[in-house]
């Protein structure tokens, strides 16, 4: 049986070493009957990493080497990886150490008893700031509510896919990647492994507030179109309120001698409806935009340079 580890690396100097050293511990002591691929995805790094990971590569064939052109971002460095990988299983994994290769041997035993996605769903995380806990956890119950595929909540990318399960996210050629989803979408037998996400060994995060905002954005534009039906529910209620205030005018304009008060509520209802309206031409833009996007057909990533394959 063949394994296929992929681990995407941006600016990851200070993991490297730490990280194939455990990882090899534990390829040898617990995976001994597994032939095993570690897919090692250059994504742009401009520190030693990709020095170091030729390093690796010459002393070990087990690692292998995709360097891409530039930085194309965590979820495309990723797919890099799946569709160069040969393994009957391939599991997913960052290059910090945040998701532990000591879980690995656990989420092939579950394959073994028959899962094809076996996804590792975090039950403590350290050192992350409760602004990345407390947004987090309102994304994946939100997208929860809204969406009509099943993501398991408090999952990253790490987890193991069956070749089956691999083949199915090769043929979605998706620009906009939301793999959690995808993976998810494709609806094959799944169960969860709980492990303890640990910080980072070394470094620091590479997802800043604004690549966190797009991969949201990714994840509910790709799996939702709920976005852009919320512009009509609303426009209803607002006219229904409109139509009630109408009335309610002309009723104060036959029967009473009072008159409504104009300045005041105009500017409310102009700012407000004003504000409502492009706020909608914005979510209608995000969709348009992500068109835009993938009918161009431009490829995921460009590959520079490969090692050991
Ligand atoms: N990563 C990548 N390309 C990017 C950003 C991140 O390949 O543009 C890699 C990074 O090297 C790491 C993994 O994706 O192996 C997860 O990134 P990070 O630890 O910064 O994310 P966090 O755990 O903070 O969400
Ligand atoms: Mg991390």
């Amino acid at each position: 049986m063949l394994a296929s580890i992929v681990i995407p690396i941006y600016n990851e100097e200070t993991n490297l070493n730490e990280l194939a050293g455990r990882l090899l511990k534990t390829i040898h002591s617990e995976l001994s009957e597994w032939q095993v691929e570690v897919l090692l995805i250059n994504d742009g790094s401009f520190d030693s990493s990709f020095s170091i990971m030729k390093e690796l590569a010459e002393k070990n064939s087990m690692f292998k080497l995709i360097n891409l052109s530039r930085n194309f971002g965590h979820q495309l460095a990723i797919s890099a990886g799946m569709d160069l990988a040969v393994g009957d299983v391939c599991i997913v994994m960052d290059g910090d150490l945040q998701d532990p290769p000591e879980t690995i041997p656990e989420l092939i035993k579950r394959w073994r008893e028959g899962y094809e996605i076996v996804y590792a769903v975090r039950n403590k995380r350290d050192g992350e700031s409760w602004f990345k806990l407390l947004t987090a956890k309102a994304f994946y119950r939100i997208l929860k509510r809204i969406t009509n595929v099943e993501i398991p909540v408090d999952t990253g990318d790490f987890r193991l896919i069956d070749r089956k399960v691999l083949e199915v996210i090769k043929k979605m050629p998706e620009k906009h990647r939301f793999i959690r989803g995808m993976v998810a979408w494709s609806g094959f037998k799944s169960c969860p492994v709980y492990y303890h996400r640990e910080k980072r060994f070394a470094g620091t995060t590479k997802f800043t507030l604004g690549k966190m905002v797009q991969f949201s954005l990714n994840g509910i534009t790709s799996f939702s179109t709920y976005p852009l039906k919320l512009a009509s529910t609303f426009g209803l209620f607002v006219s229904l309120v409109g139509f009630l205030y109408l009335i309610y005018v002309i009723y104060l304009a036959l029967f009473t001698n009072k008159t409504v008060e104009g300045w005041a509520s105009m500017m409310v209802v102009v700012l407000f409806l004003g504000g409502v309206q492009l706020l909608s031409l914005g979510i209608i833009g995000e969709y348009v935009g992500r068109i835009n996007e993938e009918v161009k057909k431009r490829p995921n990533y460009i590959i520079s340079e490969k090692v050991n394959f």
